[in-house]
């Protein structure tokens, strides 16, 4: 396996082991309750087993800190939920760098007398003119890209 191939496979692990999406945010307790978030928490878990939460090691700036960012609370795939979690502060921006960098190889040229051609995915001749291979704008990438980003359970 490629390192590429490696580094899904573990995303797609991280994922398949979480709980089901799509997933919200909410700020809890509701406005107007009179339960403390402490309150609040303790009726959140189930009491069969720890707590699992995501936290900052080092908070910047404050290199004692403790920043909680997540509690996934303590039922069966609390684990998987906070792992996932902390792993996707940093895949997240990693993989849409992956999606950057690849776009912005794969870019629309207009050629005469009027179609539009993937630079990359067409052929260039040293004096800047596309000659043969020409390949109509959205090229097979882009359109995986936007496939994958639109389809099952991704994007809008
Ligand atoms: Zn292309």
């Amino acid at each position: 396996m490629t390192a590429i191939t490696e580094y899904l496979a573990e995303q797609k692990r991280l994922a398949g082991a979480a709980t089901e999406g799509p997933w919200a945010f909410a700020a809890a307790p509701a406005e107007g309750s009179d339960e403390t978030a402490a309150e609040y928490l303790e009726g959140a878990l189930t009491g069969d087993g720890p707590l699992f939460v995501v936290w900052v090691p080092e908070t910047q700036g404050d290199p004692g800190g403790y920043r909680l960012t997540a509690a996934t609370g303590d039922g069966p795939h609390a684990s998987m939920d906070a792992e996932f979690i902390a792993a996707a502060r940093e895949s997240v921006p990693r993989m849409v760098a992956a999606l950057e960098a690849v776009t912005a190889l794969h870019q629309p040229v207009e050629i005469e007398p009027s179609d539009t051609i993937c630079r990359e995915c067409s052929f260039q001749l040293p004096n800047g003119r596309y000659f043969g291979m020409l390949t109509e704008w959205p090229c097979p990438t882009i359109h995986a890209v936007e496939a994958a980003l639109g389809g099952e359970g991704g994007g809008e």
